[in-house]
């Protein structure tokens, strides 16, 4: 398959073993990287990926549970498994930020273990809905609603920055395609906040989809890395960047094969508009039931293929992509 060979070309440097029975963040082994100053992200399964320069980490929200299809459907209980949380999500004790894109299941249900044992210290950073969900499970000190701040348009968000303003986040207005046939399931808000988490998969509302942009900043503010992440495809210009005045490039851009053939135009309208130096394919797996010490297949339904294809037809010359195994770690140089 045309990616395998890619793998083979990849100008950046796979520093973990492709195995998928790593469980731990990988160890940066490329003697000729600067760790300190290198990007580092390491792929969770769904829309989980930690991203980190030297000791700054931001979380994507990761999906460990992966309940079987029949599952999660309306009315079969479901809840986080811990057990399983605890023995694939990495200890990121200093992270400070953990972004949710949207608020289904397959990225919500495992964040409450996640934010309690493995990442005590960040802060949830997602829609309203988000906040209403996870407030019958967390702080609400710890939940920050982004709806009112977020980038639309070419309008740009807010900023907001961790403790010592070397990492800083915008969320972007984005959108959520439809799973199948132009139907979306698990759509609509949860307006207020909930006493207990939902019990079943469609007590997991969608909620504001979000895109988002992370910056790794030096000590006089410069931006050391840019990261685009979104975790559902999206209908352009939902999800797009806003004007931003620096100009600078994105280094590397988390897109969303999955259910991409139910929006128009994508990924090609949002590799176009990032021209990201490196396109990471996340959310690609078929995650229900699957074993994350396993191969994993393609996400059902989806032409990957297809999706391949239409990235390299629309993505700039001198780019490279990469579809990564589960708990790999990817490292980037900087570019300046
Ligand atoms: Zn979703």
């Amino acid at each position: 398959m045309t990616y395998r060979l890619l793998f083979a070309l990849l100008a950046i440097s796979l520093t973990a073993c492709s195995s998928t029975l790593k469980r731990t963040p990988s160890t940066n082994t490329a003697a000729t990287l600067n760790s300190e100053q290198a990007l580092r992200i390491q792929y969770l399964g769904v829309g989980g990926h930690i991203i980190s320069v030297g000791e700054r980490h931001v979380i994507a929200a990761p999906s460990f549970t992966n309940p079987h299809f029949l599952l999660s459907g309306p009315f079969m209980p479901l809840s986080s498994d811990h057990d399983k949380v605890d023995r694939y999500m990495p200890k990121v004790p200093n992270a400070e930020m953990l972004l949710v894109g949207h608020a289904h299941y397959d990225h919500l249900l495992d964040v409450p273990r996640v934010a309690t044992q493995q990442a005590p210290n960040v802060r949830i950073y997602g829609s309203q809905t988000t906040v209403n969900t996870l407030s019958a499970a967390l702080d609400p000190d710890r939940l920050v609603a982004m709806n009112t701040i977020m980038a639309s348009g070419s309008t740009p968000g807010q900023w907001l920055y961790n403790q010592q303003r070397d990492v800083r986040i915008m969320a972007i207005e984005s959108g959520h395609a439809p799973h199948i046939a132009g139907i979306k399931f698990m759509s609509g808000t949860v307006p207020k906040p909930l006493s207990d988490l939902p019990w079943h998969s469609f007590g997991w509302k969608e909620g504001q989809t979000l895109a988002f942009l992370i910056d790794f900043l030096d000590a006089s503010g410069n931006i050391q890395h840019r990261v685009y992440y979104q975790d559902a495809a999206s209908q352009a210009p939902l999800g797009l960047l806003p004007q931003l005045a620096d100009n600078k490039r994105v280094d590397v851009a988390i897109l969303c094969p999955a259910s991409f053939s139910q929006v128009e135009d994508y990924p090609e309208a949002i590799v176009r508009d990032t021209g990201a130096r490196h396109f990471i394919l996340g959310h690609w797996e078929d995650f229900f039931a699957n074993d994350l010490e396993g191969e994993q297949r393609f996400v059902r339904l989806t032409d990957e293929d297809e999706f391949i294809q239409r990235l390299e037809q629309s993505m700039p010359d001198d780019s490279r992509w990469v579809l990564p195994a589960l708990f790999t770690t990817y490292t980037f140089e900087p570019t300046s």
